[in-house]
Order: structure tokens, then sequence, then C-alpha cells
């Protein structure tokens, strides 16, 4: 990887030369590839937990050097172990599955009320489009949620077209989990004002800016300065000396979920400190 900044490496009999503060650490073998890559928020504490845990030790014997990339605060570990992890593959880390296609569920308007449709990256701009909920892996995940939150909120099946409609109602209105609506005993309007509000939790919050911000983490003495970009990381710069390029050089790529969902909450709940990207 281009310009990644490792700062320090370690060797495993001298745990004490670990810094105490947030970053991430990257466990070195002999092959190619490296062992596993964590974060914390206290380096040294977590990676002596790794040597205290049984199941580890051989992970651990194998275990030549330990990398560690310091960064300012948690947000950056959690991007940059994100990330690391994607672009390295460690051996022990769990496979993360690739989605091959993010799914959501967008409401569509007919002639006899809203209807759930179920959308991919390729047909909706994820991050920018409004008014989808999510996210799923697959359509087939995306379809379990429906019908799980259909079975919640007693909506109706028939109605959310996931069941074929008859004249005798859906299968759920024999067994009364169904309020009524493919026979008009509930109104259309109710059904869908519940469907709405049981999706509204997961709504997938759009990009609040116009462009690339700046997500600020600072310590007592250096600072470091997050690219962001459509719930998208980008690259980080640090102030420390000697860190004048960008410690990690990542190119803009499609939404990524991992990193919408490290960023989502703390840039909505605005609990971090950001900053306009100039144009
Ligand atoms: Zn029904």
């Amino acid at each position: 990887m281009a310009a990644l900044h490792t700062g320090l490496s370690v060797a495993p009999d001298n745990l004490a030369a670990l810094p105490r503060g947030a970053g991430v650490y990257i466990f070195q073998g002999a092959g190619q590839l490296p062992l596993y890559i964590g974060k914390s928020v206290d380096i040294r504490a977590r990676v002596m937990s790794h040597l205290r845990a049984p199941e580890e030790a051989s992970m651990m014997a194998q275990t030549q050097r330990i990398d560690v990339i310091e960064t300012a605060g948690e947000i950056g570990a959690l991007l940059l172990e994100s990330r690391l992890i994607k672009t390295q593959h460690p051996l022990f880390n769990q496979r993360l599955r690739r989605v091959r296609s993010l799914c959501a569920l967008q409401l569509h308007t007919t002639p006899q009320g809203q209807v759930p449709l179920i959308v991919d990256g390729q047909s909706v701009h994820l991050g920018a489009t409004p008014g989808l909920y999510g996210l799923f892996s697959s359509r087939h995940a995306a379809t379990g949620k429906l019908k799980e939150l259909a079975q919640q909120h007693r909506l109706c099946l028939a109605t959310l077209g996931l069941e074929k409609t008859s004249a005798r109602g859906c299968f759920g209105l024999q067994i009364k989990t169904c309020l009524g609506a493919c026979v008009g005993r509930e109104d259309r309007t109710v059904h869908d004002a519940r469907l709405l509000s049981a999706l509204v939790d997961s709504q997938v919050e759009v990009w609040p800016f116009s462009g690339p911000v700046d997500l600020i983490e600072t310590t007592a003495d250096w600072v470091q300065k997050h690219r962001v970009n459509n719930w998208c990381y980008l690259g980080t710069w640090c102030s420390r000396a000697g860190d004048t390029a960008p410690l990690v050089d990542f190119k803009p790529t499609d939404f990524d979920l991992d990193s919408y969902k490290i960023l989502v909450k703390p840039i909505m709940l605005q609990s971090v400190r950001l900053e306009p990207v100039a144009a």
C-alpha cells in the first residue's frame, strides 16, 4: 500500500514499548500476509489481552513483530482497521463475506398504496438517494427483514407484495397476524403509515454535505484529519513531525458499508469536529 506510515515496530518480547493510546496494531509473521489486524484505544493493553487468550497462542507464537499505527482518536482507529483488513487480508481475522451488491428497501407509490421494493447500489445512489431503508447484504436478507417487520408490526404480507392476494385475504388474516389491509378491514393509508414507522429506524442517512469533509481528532499534542465523502473514507492527514504526506492514500470508492457504520452516528449526532474541505 502506498505511503502507509507504520510509525512503530515492536518485538513480541518488548511489549512495554507499545503505546497506551489509540491506534491499529498488526501482528506480522514470516509470510507475505499479516497474521492479524486489530484496533484499540489502548494498544498495549489490547495486545496483552491477546497474549493471555489461550485460543490465540498459536497466532501469537507465529508473530515476529507488531507494527503500530497510532491514531489521535477512536474513529481514526476504526476507519484504518476496517480499511487495512480489507486491503491486507490478514490470516486470522474473521473472513468478511464479500458483499457483491448492497440492497435497500424503497417505498414505491402505486394507485393502491405504498409498496416496498428491493433496490441495489446499481439502481440507486446509496448515501445520496433519500427514502432508503436497510442496508442488506443480499435481496434475500432484505426480504427476510421485511417479513420480520411484518410479523412484529402485524402488517399484511399480501399488501407488501410478499404473498399472493386472494379474495379471502392473506394467510395472516386467517391466523390473525394481519389487521386486514388485504380485505379492506384496515384502511390502506393506516397500513402504509404503520409500514413507514416500522422502517423508519433503519433509514439510510443521506450524506449531509455537498462534498468531502475532514473529521478532526486531536490528542494533547497532535492532530489527525480523516477525509470522508459520501460515507466513504478517503485518507488521513497527520500533523506529527515527519508525517507531512497523507498517512494513507486511498482512492474514493463506492459507498462503503463499514465506513458508513463507523461514521453515521458521530456525524449525524455532530459529536465530532468536522471541517469542510475547500474545493
Ligand atoms: Zn392481509
